[in-house]
């Protein structure tokens, strides 16, 4: 299982985020969305301006 960046949620395979270069990475998150278009709706809902797999929710 992935583990999901705790600053910009990106789902992260390895031990660190290669957007905000970070290592605080947490195996305690649910559901994904995947961002394509970052124009689209679900990208300006949640915030995302990079294209990729997030994590829904980082408990
Ligand atoms: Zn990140």
């Amino acid at each position: 299982m992935e583990n999901a960046c705790r600053i910009c949620k990106r789902l992260v395979e390895g031990s660190e985020c290669p957007v905000c270069k970070s290592k605080d990475l947490t195996k305690n998150w649910k559901g994904v969305v995947i961002i394509y278009d970052v124009n689209s709706e679900i990208a300006k809902k949640t915030g995302h301006d990079t294209p990729g797999k997030y994590a829904l929710q980082v408990i």
